[in-house]
């Protein structure tokens, strides 16, 4: 048996959705003649607070159309130092956004003071380009899936606002963020002026991420999707099992009981050492055991159990709805018995 705790993304589309993607209604997307596409766009919207929406193939691609319509050309990007939109997205911010950044240190709260993020920001003058966006991630993948609190987003925000400038929230896991702080995602996104959210992840879909704002922003954002590359035709395909996903939010609170799980048992093994997890997502510290991260992963793929190196000891587990109670046990007695061979 293996249990694949590599990614809430690994996960399998269930046969509602595939179903949803047989029947579902089509048109040119491009000529935004889908109706699913349309429907897509119009629901994860309304479900954010947000005047109007955009599907797009990827979260990378959801944050980079968003970070490219919000900036100018040599402007400076406001982020944490382990970003994903700066860490695992491939430079895109110098590739396609020609766009210099500012890193700032969040710390373990995944989120800067309002006096960090006024210190970050550079204003305009004849010398320098200025600031352009400020990026929040919630829930913080790198920072082991902390979920932010709306009042500690609204500070930040208030913050950047403050200075004219514009903020972007990173929620490829924002609705883990709102099970865990038991609140609405709309709430947390109230005074961002962007938010991108997978669909691909928890939600369970098999593509595809959403992009939400303002109407007058989407106009634009569109543009970028499409000069991205990003313009897709009978998308309805795809956007059918996505607006399945937008209605799987209430799954989440068991990968959250389950990942809990995975934190307490593994914590229990010597050498391994856990935090108590906000979410989905148990980041393990495994120098004890003497391995790094690369060959602790290779030591428990042995025994079945998929997850992923994070740092140089630091190994993360994501729970996803494929993983049930029984593989939780299954991978955490396999663990256990991996370490005790050595
Ligand atoms: C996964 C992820 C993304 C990117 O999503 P893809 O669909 O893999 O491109 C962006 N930000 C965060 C925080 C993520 O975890």
């Amino acid at each position: 048996m293996v249990v694949d705790l590599r990614s809430d993304t690994v996960t399998k589309p269930s046969e509602a959705m595939r179903e949803a993607a047989k029947n579902a209604d089509v048109g040119d997307d491009v000529y935004r003649d889908d109706p699913s596409v349309n429907e897509l766009e119009r629901r994860a919207a309304e479900i954010l607070g947000k005047e109007a929406g955009l599907f797009v193939p990827s979260g990378t691609m959801g944050n980079q159309v968003a970070i490219r319509t919000h900036t100018d050309r040599g402007q400076e990007l406001l982020a944490d130092e382990h970003a994903h939109v700066l860490k695992w997205e491939l430079g895109a911010v110098a590739q396609l956004s020609s766009l210099q950044t500012r890193l700032l240190d969040f710390g373990e709260s995944a989120v800067p003071t309002p006096e960090q993020v006024r210190e970050g920001i550079v204003e305009e003058s004849l010398h320098e380009a200025g600031t352009g966006l400020f990026c929040l991630e919630n829930t913080h993948n790198y920072r082991g899936g902390v979920a932010i609190s709306k009042a500690e987003i609204d500070a930040a925000a208030e913050a950047a606002h403050d200075h004219g400038v514009p903020v972007h929230l990173d929620g490829a896991r924002l609705f883990n963020a709102a099970e865990s702080l038991d609140t609405d995602a709309a709430e947390l996104a109230e005074n961002v002026d962007s938010v991108m959210f997978c669909l691909s992840k928890g939600l369970g879909a098999p593509v595809g991420s959403m992009l939400v704002g303002e109407q007058e922003f989407i106009d634009r954002a569109r543009r970028t999707r499409k000069l991205f590359g990003g313009g897709m035709r009978q998308a309805g395909m795809i956007a059918a099992p996505g607006l399945l996903a937008l209605e799987n939010r209430g799954h989440l609170a068991a990968d959250h009981r389950r990942a809990e799980r995975i934190a307490e048992g593994l914590g229990e093994i010597d050498g391994i050492e856990t935090a108590e997890p906000d979410t989905n997502i148990v980041v393990a510290d495994v120098a004890g055991t003497g391995l790094n991260a690369e060959a602790f992963v290779g030591e428990i793929e042995q025994h079945g159990v998929l997850a992923v190196a994070f740092g140089e000891t630091t190994v993360r587990f994501t729970t996803n709805w494929d993983v049930t109670d029984g593989d939780v046990e299954g991978a955490i007695d396999s663990v256990r018995t991996a370490m005790a061979e050595r």
